[in-house]
């Protein structure tokens, strides 16, 4: 492709009109404020006469989507089937964190006039406009990723001439997603539509460049960051059963939420569990929440407890966590028992029983997978029977029941048609999934390397996984990745086949699998995203990113 020069003031004119023009507009995620944006991103589009260079632009609507949102796509068939996808989310988190700021949230201009009470719950941000007091731009949605929409617009409308000039040497799609910062079922759908466009216009796509949210890693950090995989994330879920007792006698029980304690002990801030790829590292696990399923006081011993665990993954398969987790599981739950042994033979030698205390049986519990729950369970009743009592589960509960709660509550059910004795502990998933993504060798991702090496003035660096959950882990799935064992331990999921069902959760892995796209975030640099110092450095993200990905659309065409 031959070089078209664009100064960084018309970007950043252009860039920076976009952004304001898109954050104006509110788009929480979930509301139908998202399809406003889609419509207005289609709007910038083709504002301008430029409409008629597109081989297609337009809405895509999610189906029976209960807010009625869109998906605003472009596609620009050039010389060549050649195809690079550009990607962009169009929600935003809520704005509440605002606080007393909040009416100015979206309006960034008359933000700038009020900064110092914003400033003031956040030092990073007061020294970043110490150090460049004219670059920072704060709003909802700045740098959480309008700027990276807006980014990806001026990019296309520049194409969209070449392709009018019949000069456009690849072709290139362009998707603004709704719902990403809640279930990503703006890109679940594109991964359909990219797959269509795929078999009508006879594609080969060469990968997504996501444009979202990119910052320092460590205070001082001279670097910008260019990824060519992402994360991704598996919430694995314990129901902890102990055994009901009278509180007057608690050796005859054991308190479920002493074994939580000892499971969470192990688990929660457990670094022998990050997985560690290449030099890079996730966060060790944390819970997001744990409780016992007593809902009203009473004197009995919590017969049973759970617990969920947020584990992000750069290699981890669910199969291999899920025998991690039982290993780590089986151990505490045999420390535990062994530990009550000794302390109810020392309790009863302190109270004079201790021909009693030198005969203390030894406490068995067990460790199992849902689905082998759910095995014992169709042994000892039979699958209709199991069936039955899961369906009756399910319809028991409101349609708006939290996933995970649901999930929960199928689990003890189906613990008590399995008809076994505490102590336990079964293990299986919750909802969300999301698919890790690595780097392989490719044309996209050595043209990235190559742009990064153009500019040393810009300190890019180029890491493997994007640190943040992102919409690209539905771009694609590894062939090693087995999703049976996550599938079968899911007690809310429903084949992408099956009818739609309340409350159930599901993806279309193999539509992601068949679409299998490297990916690359090529995103605005800021700071403070979720955060009501949001903001993003103007120079870089509305001048030099667009430049950014011409140069690495350029070196592909
Ligand atoms: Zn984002």
């Amino acid at each position: 492709m031959a070089q078209h020069e664009r100064s960084f003031q018309a970007w950043f004119d252009e860039v920076r009109d976009y952004t304001l023009r898109l954050v104006g507009i509110r788009s929480v995620s979930p509301s139908a404020g998202e399809s406003e944006v889609a419509r207005e991103v289609v709007r910038l589009l083709c504002q301008g006469g430029l409409g008629a260079a597109y081989t297609a632009v337009g809405l895509d609507p999610l189906a029976g989507d209960a807010y009625g949102r869109h998906t605003a796509y472009a596609f620009l068939k050039g010389a060549s089937a050649r195809t690079i996808v550009l990607l962009g989310h169009i929600d935003t988190v809520d704005t509440a964190d605002f606080g007393a700021q909040e009416p100015w949230a979206l309006d960034p201009l008359a933000l700038s006039g009020r900064l110092d009470a914003l400033v003031q719950r956040a030092p990073a941000a007061a020294h970043d406009l110490a150090t460049h007091p004219d670059d920072w731009l704060f709003g909802r949605g700045v740098i959480d990723m309008k700027s990276g929409v807006a980014a990806n617009i001026a990019v296309m409308r520049h194409l969209a001439g070449l392709a009018s000039a019949g000069t456009l040497p690849l072709s290139v799609v362009f998707l603004a997603t709704p719902d990403e910062e809640n279930e990503s079922a703006g890109v679940l759908q594109s991964v359909r539509f990219l797959l269509r466009l795929r078999d009508e216009h006879g594609l080969t796509y060469l990968g997504a460049i996501n444009t979202d949210y990119t910052t320092a890693q460590y205070p001082g950090d001279p670097h910008h960051y260019i990824y060519t995989g992402t994360i991704g994330k598996l919430l694995p879920s314990v129901l902890a059963v102990g055994r009901e007792s009278h509180v007057g006698d608690p050796f005859d029980g054991l308190d479920a939420n002493l074994l939580v304690a000892e499971l969470i002990r192990d688990l929660s801030m457990n670094d022998a569990l990050c997985d560690v790829v290449r030099g890079q590292a996730v966060p060790p696990p944390v819970t997001l929440h744990a409780a016992d399923l007593k809902s009203t006081y009473d004197v009995q011993l919590p017969f049973a407890a759970s617990f969920y665990l947020n584990v992000l993954t750069l290699s981890m398969t669910p199969g291999a966590l899920l025998e991690r987790l039982r290993e780590v599981a089986q151990s505490a739950l045999t420390r535990l028992l062994r530990r009550l042994d000794e302390t109810e033979a020392r309790w009863l030698a302190a109270a004079g029983k201790a021909a009693r205390a030198a005969s203390v049986s030894p406490r068995r519990g067990a460790v199992l997978t849902y689905a082998e729950l759910h095995a014992a369970a169709v042994k000892r009743v039979g699958a209709a029977a199991v069936a039955g009592a899961l369906n009756e589960e399910w319809s028991r509960w409101p349609e708006q029941l939290d996933k995970r709660t649901r999930s929960m509550q199928l689990v003890w059910r189906l613990w008590q048609v399995a008809g076994a004795a505490g102590p336990a502990v079964v293990l299986y998933y919750s909802p969300p999934y999301y698919p890790h993504v690595a780097a392989s060798p490719c044309p996209l991702h050595d043209a990235v390397a190559a742009v990064a090496a153009a500019h040393p003035e810009l300190s890019l660096r180029v890491e493997e996984f994007f640190p943040y959950l992102s919409d690209l882990s539905y771009l694609r799935l590894h062939n090693e990745t087995d999703i049976a064992p996550l599938t079968a331990n899911m007690p809310v999921w429903r084949d992408p086949a099956a009818p739609a069902r309340p409350g159930s959760y599901t993806l279309p892995l193999e539509a992601i699998r068949a679409l299998d796209m490297p990916v690359v975030n090529l995103g605005p640099y800021g700071a403070g995203a979720h955060q009501a110092s949001e903001r993003a450095r103007m120079s870089y993200s509305f001048g030099t990113l667009p430049q950014l990905l011409l140069e690495t659309i350029q070196r592909l065409g």
